[in-house]
This record gives C-alpha cells, sequence and structure tokens, in this order.
C-alpha cells in the first residue's frame, strides 16, 4: 500500500499540561509567576501560557468535559517540544498532547491528491483536526468500512516517551533502538500472560477508543504503533507518523433513497452495505432542514431532495 511520511512538526505542537491532582487554578492569581512557567519560559522557543484566560481555553475539546491544566505551552520547533516535555517530567507534570490548535498540521490530502493518493480517515473535524490527535482518539469517518479507522492505517510512528526515549515504534522486526525493542519484548511478555484475559474481556468492538488496543499485543504481526493509536496521548508524544495512503476511486456514485420512517431507514442500513459501498450516512429531517437554513449547503440538499419535509404523527415524514 503507498506510504507518506506525515511530519506532525511542520508547525508548532500545543502541549497542555494537567496537574496530578484537581487544583482550582481560576483562583490562583499568581498562576502566571508558577515556577514551572518560568523555568519553560527561560528554556523552551516558544509560547507559554499561564494565564486564566489561556487555562480555560485550553480546558474544553468541545466535549462536555473542561479539565484545567497547570499551563499550556505552544513550543516553535520538535527541540522545544522536547525540552518542555523533559522540564515537566522533571517536575512530575503530567503532559496531554493537544492537536487541533494547529490546522495545517493536518489533511496530507491535497499534497497527495496530486498523485492520486489521498488519505482516507475522513473524520467529521477534519478542517480543525490534526493528524497526532486522530491517531491518539483512533479517530474513524464515514468511509471506515472500506477504508478502516486510524489503526488500520497508521504503519508505524515516530514518538518520544515522558523518560524522554524518542524512536520509531512500528513492525517488532524493523524495530532497530534497543529500548523500544525492550518495549516490544515486555509487550510479548505482557500477551503471554494476559492473553486469557484480554479474550475473555476485551469488548469485542470494531473501534476501541476510551481503552487501549490490547488485542494489538498479539505477537502475530506485532506492531508497536497501533498499540500507541486510541492511546489519547497517555503513552507517548507522536513526532511523526507514516501512513497507508488509498488511491483515489477513479469513479464515485452517489445513491439516495427516501424513507417515510426513520426506523425504516435505520434497518435497511444493513442491506446496504452488503451492496459494498464505501459509506452509508443517514440523514434524518432535522439535517436537512438545518443544512436548507444554510446558503452554502442549500442548492446540495435542494439538488437531491425536493419537496419539504412535513411531519404526519401517524405516518411519520412525508413530502
Ligand atoms: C462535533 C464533533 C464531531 C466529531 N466527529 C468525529 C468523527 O466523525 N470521527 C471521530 O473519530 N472523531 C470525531 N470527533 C472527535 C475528535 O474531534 C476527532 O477524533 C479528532 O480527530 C481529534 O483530533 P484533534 O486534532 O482535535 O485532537 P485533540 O482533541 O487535540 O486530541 C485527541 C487525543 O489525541 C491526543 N493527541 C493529540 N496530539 C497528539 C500527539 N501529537 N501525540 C500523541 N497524542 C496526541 C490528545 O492528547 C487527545 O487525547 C468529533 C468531535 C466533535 C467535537
Amino acid at each position: 500500500m503507498p506510504q507518506a511520511d506525515a511530519g506532525l512538526h511542520a508547525d508548532p505542537v500545543t502541549t497542555l499540561m494537567t496537574a496530578t491532582r484537581p487544583i482550582r487554578f481560576s483562583q490562583d492569581r499568581n498562576a502566571a509567576a508558577h515556577p514551572l512557567a518560568a523555568r519553560l519560559r527561560r528554556e523552551v522557543d516558544g509560547e507559554v501560557l499561564f494565564d486564566p484566560a489561556s487555562r480555560g481555553r485550553y480546558a474544553t475539546d468541545a466535549s462536555i468535559y473542561q479539565i484545567e491544566p497547570v499551563g499550556v505551552v505552544v513550543p516553535r520547533t520538535m527541540e522545544a517540544a522536547v525540552t518542555a516535555l523533559t522540564i515537566a517530567a522533571e517536575a512530575g507534570v503530567p503532559v496531554l498532547p493537544r492537536g487541533a490548535a494547529l490546522p495545517s498540521a493536518v489533511r496530507p490530502s491535497a499534497r497527495r491528491k496530486r498523485h492520486g493518493l489521498w488519505f482516507p480517515v475522513d473524520v467529521s473535524t477534519a478542517a480543525q483536526a490534526t493528524l497526532g490527535g486522530m491517531a491518539g482518539n483512533n479517530s474513524c469517518g464515514s468511509r471506515s468500512i472500506a477504508y478502516g479507522y486510524m489503526v488500520h492505517r497508521v504503519a508505524a510512528i515516530e514518538a518520544c516517551l515522558a523518560d524522554g526515549t524518542r524512536g520509531r515504534f512500528g513492525p517488532v522486526a524493523e524495530i532497530s533502538e534497543p529500548a523500544i525493542r525492550a518495549i516490544a519484548r515486555s509487550a510479548a511478555a505482557l500477551w503471554e500472560r494476559e492473553r486469557d484475559e484480554i479474550a475473555r474481556r476485551l469488548p469485542k468492538v470494531a473501534r476501541h477508543v476510551a481503552g487501549y488496543n490490547l488485542d494489538c499485543l498479539a505477537p502475530e504481526g506485532q506492531n508497536l504503533a497501533k498499540l500507541l493509536v486510541g492511546s489519547e496521548g497517555t503513552l507517548a508524544w507522536f513526532e511523526r507518523l507514516t501512513l497507508d495512503l488509498a488511491e483515489i476511486p477513479a469513479h464515485k456514485a452517489l445513491g439516495v433513497a427516501h424513507f417515510p420512517r426513520f426506523w425504516d431507514a435505520m434497518d435497511a442500513a444493513q442491506h446496504i452495505v452488503k451492496l459494498g459501498p464505501c459509506a452509508v450516512e443517514l440523514v434524518d429531517r432535522t439535517m436537512i432542514d438545518l443544512s436548507r437554513a444554510i446558503p452554502a449547503f442549500a442548492s446540495t440538499i435542494d439538488r437531491v431532495r425536493e419537496g419539504r419535509a412535513r411531519r404526519n404523527p401517524s405516518r411519520g415524514i412525508r413530502r
């Protein structure tokens, strides 16, 4: 499969540090003078943001959860990022990498498309998401039934560990760094010891999120990158990914089926996937009406959906 190296360091990488235990820094007007901030400012080439507004801004990822960081570092170079990680490790402060602040570090597709290739994990936040964040979340997109998730498309990861170890995590047979070979050996031993437990308790779901890809510890074709994918920044900081690209299909077709009821559309999906589509999307009346109200989408909606949906409580939706 065609591969591409996607350096994540084309732009500064945002690093967010969380406290070892909850601290309400909003009340702490002296946080900007935190000793960690002083050291980071002295030694790191980048922005060091410990003020309440910045910590508030980085406390959220657009979900309902908010965890306020001790501070934020936006390194300008890869070396600066590694220096920040080292300083945080010495101070005993956990680090959480962040991606989406760096839109331009993402989308390799535009460049690859010239070569007839593209990166097919089309996460719906693609306009903002970064490859590092997508790998961290084991992201997937609407075409995952044909192209898989990040865990299927990341072939290797050059990463930095909390103890400063840097190297390439990929197929075990190709690992050269002794420290990473040692990790591969202990991962294999962990698999030997826990394989029954993993088989018994690891959920049999297509996509593992909120948990490590423990099934990827199996020695057959063992690839440490697969273990790092989905680790949500807890195992390593990814510097560079080697991705499996896909060929752009020569022909594309879109089929639109209208259903009188939501239930009928959901029921039809099991039959539609047998036709081998690369994506199946359900667009309900709420989405249609909302999209029609947005001028940029209105003409597209009108091309595939005529008339205006009206609700009939006894028969669902009809035109
Ligand atoms: C409206 C909305 C729609 C969404 N739709 C989808 C969807 O269709 N499919 C989907 O899979 N997800 C979806 N998500 C979740 C999320 O936005 C995506 O998974 C996205 O890919 C995350 O990328 P990011 O750059 O924003 O990463 P972030 O949110 O910054 O990070 C995601 C995780 O990766 C880690 N991380 C970031 N960079 C690195 C790095 N360099 N090294 C190591 N770890 C790193 C972070 O610590 C974090 O745990 C959606 C979220 C929202 C709010």
